[in-house]
């Protein structure tokens, strides 16, 4: 399963030179010809990016990108508008409405998916980000420095190799949300294209055997056939 992005474009043949495109560079695709039916479609699975044209018909890609930004659920979603505009004042609104980027109708599919792939590199968790915390979990990125506090416990410091710490901080970036095998490539690893899906696999099964002394292994949760995430709550 590739990581997932819904286009949000009325005009057929558009919507279908971008779908061919990402499809053919292994993303998921769905597509959606308007806002409200991309919204409904956001409900049931989150995308991983969301394409979307500035003309719509009905509420325009520019206030449904406002919108998004204020839903807590999607404040964090990479936006990248599409538009005939190529006015400098309208990149800003643009930008200012909660797009992350901007691609100018005509545009070449390779522009557009090299777009989609900087836009999607850049949710790798930033390097100098503040401590998280997640349930039991403490993460400083700074020092790499993992504690876990079970109630009934002293706190405990763990050690991570450095793709299991990337992992973490990745999956305690965004709590509760699931994550494919690779989505989780895609943030983790980058563009390295030889690592197989299983890989990450790997990585969890070591995270886990990393948590499991302090008793929080269970933070990490399989969610069958779509990937993993951190909860705070585990069943
Ligand atoms: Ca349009």
């Amino acid at each position: 399963m590739g990581v997932k992005i819904l286009i949000v474009e009325d005009e057929p043949a558009i919507a279908e030179l971008i779908a061919i495109n990402l499809s053919h560079a292994g993303f998921e695709v769905e597509r959606a010809f308007q806002a409200d039916q991309a919204l409904q479609m956001m409900k049931e699975a989150m995308p991983e990016l969301l394409i979307l044209d500035w003309m719509l018909p009905g509420k325009s890609g520019v206030q449904f990108a406002k919108e998004l930004r204020i839903n807590p659920k999607t404040i964090g979603l990479p936006i990248l508008m599409l538009t005939a505009k190529g006015e400098e004042a309208d990149k800003v609104l643009g930008l200012d409405a909660g797009a992350d980027d901007y691609v100018t109708k005509p545009f070449s599919p390779k522009e557009l998916i090299a777009r989609v792939k900087a836009l999607l590199r850049r949710q790798l968790p930033p390097t100098d980000d503040a401590p998280l915390i997640v349930g039991p979990l403490s993460l400083d990125p700074v020092t790499h420095r993992l504690m876990a506090m079970m109630p009934n416990l002293d706190p405990q410091s763990i050690a991570l190799g450095p793709t299991e710490f990337r992992l973490l901080h990745f999956l305690m970036s965004n709590p509760e949300r699931v994550h494919s095998r690779s989505a989780l490539l895609d943030r983790v690893w980058g563009n390295e294209v030889y690592i197989e899906e299983r890989t990450v696999d790997v990585h969890i099964k070591r995270l886990r055997a990393a948590l499991a002394p302090a008793k929080c292994d269970n933070t990490i949760e399989t969610v069958r056939g779509s990937g993993y995430r951190v909860t705070k709550n585990p069943l």
